[in-house]
């Protein structure tokens, strides 16, 4: 079991030290740790995870303290080695939006342009017909609204996508890099899953009991609540460090504040078992104050009498979740990564999304965190 300490001792050496304790920090912890070396991960919060950490309620049941997350990748390396740690619960995702009394599946396919557009679409050809008379002929988007407008045009645009990334990113569609709502593909058949990736699972215990079992073993001392700028001068030596945390904040801001957006979740326990279809329910009307709400049992499988659900409300205060992909942070980054890659000759290195300034699914994180480890001390990737 990885030893939670309480202060660091002045006769402890590490060889490895990790500032974050969420995907990329810990699967480095576990890889140097399998590799002999003694590790000290620092974190903030007082729990391990990072915005993975799920906890079970006082009604009993598994949440997320910052939001669901839903694994999908086709990286077998990475899925294998994932499956070390936790047994897997197969869980497909599926949205549903819900629009002036309409409600449709998200991303959009041949079912959403019927419902939302009032059409009788038969067949994929049927489909890239009317896209080709709808969309926007925009050679290339330079934003997130020329994005969808060149894929599909204003009437899914306006039903779907302004509202909701106006909401979400708290900025108009048009500020925002064409890659935010380039994420979600448009299909031509009717398959309403939200990933198409082989491997799609939620881990069977949640993400924290998946955690704890990656950082098994004496070799990882884990310190929480605690910034790393109030201790980093007592950690005086060691071979390498790794920081997971915001990159403008490691630097002092010397090149001005990235921007992050947060999420505020509101929580509610309900006396019935089941509150609506699917595990996730996206509001993207400016109507709605809020941008989806998530019944966790939906995905996590648990079998309860009561379900919790939360309303998810975008904020620019709390929490770190999202870099803001505009010209602005992009430019305001870039000074940042110069002068973290100064730092490698130094052992220092920056992994993960709030040090990359950069949004990773799950499986992206775990594999750069992975690809660190062999690109630095050798052997194959996983
Ligand atoms: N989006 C939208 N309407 C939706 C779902 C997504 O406009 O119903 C846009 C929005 O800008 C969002 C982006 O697509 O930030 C990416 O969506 P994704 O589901 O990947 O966001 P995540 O779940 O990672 O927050």
């Amino acid at each position: 079991m990885a030893k939670y300490i309480e202060t660091i001792s002045a006769e402890e050496q590490y060889d490895i030290v990790i500032v974050g304790a969420g995907i990329s920090g810990l699967t480095l912890a576990e890889r140097y740790a399998s590799a002999g070396k003694k590790v000290l991960v620092v974190e903030k919060h007082d729990h391990i995870g990072g915005n993975c950490y799920d906890f079970i309620n006082q009604a009993g049941i598994l949440v997320s303290k910052y939001g669901p997350h839903y694994f999908h990748t086709n990286d077998e390396g990475v899925w294998k080695y994932v499956n070390n740690f936790s047994l897997w619960h197969p869980y497909e995702h599926r949205v549903i939006g819900h629009y002036q009394g309409k409600t449709f599946p998200i991303p959009v396919n041949r079912n959403t342009i019927n419902i939302l557009c009032n059409e009788t679409l038969q067949n994929e050809n049927d489909v890239e017909h009317w896209l080709a008379e709808h969309a926007v002929p925009i050679e290339h988007p330079k934003n997130a609204e020329e994005a969808v407008l060149a894929r599909m045009g204003p009437d899914l645009y306006e039903y779907i996508f302004k509202g909701y990334t106006t909401k979400q990113w708290g900025k108009s569609p048009e500020e925002l890099f064409p890659e935010v709502t380039n994420r979600i593909p448009i299909r031509t058949n009717t398959d309403d899953r939200y990933f198409t990736d082989q491997y799609q699972a939620m881990p069977a215990k949640g993400y924290t009991a998946l955690f704890e079992a990656m950082i098994q073993g004496d070799r990882i001392d884990i310190l929480l609540g605690t910034e790393w700028s109030d201790i980093k001068n007592e950690v005086i030596s060691f071979q390498k460090l790794f920081f997971t945390g915001k990159i403008d904040q490691y630097f002092d801001h010397m090149h001005g504040i990235l921007e992050y957006r947060s999420l505020r979740f509101e929580f509610e326990t309900l006396n019935q078992e089941w509150y609506q279809l699917k595990a996730q329910e996206n509001y993207p009307s400016l109507d709605v104050p809020y941008t989806r709400i998530v019944e966790y049992k939906r995905a996590t499988g648990q079998i309860h009498p009561q379900t919790t659900i939360s309303r998810e409300y975008s904020t620019d205060e709390g929490e770190p979740y999202y870099p803001v992909p505009s010209e602005r942070n992009r430019i305001i980054y870039a000074q940042y990564q110069a002068a973290a890659e100064q730092l490698e000759d130094a052992g220092i290195y920056f992994v993960g999304r709030l040090a990359n300034y950069k949004y990773f699914n799950m499986d992206q994180a775990f594999r750069n965190a992975l690809d660190m480890f062999s690109s630095l001390e050798g052997g194959s990737t996983c």
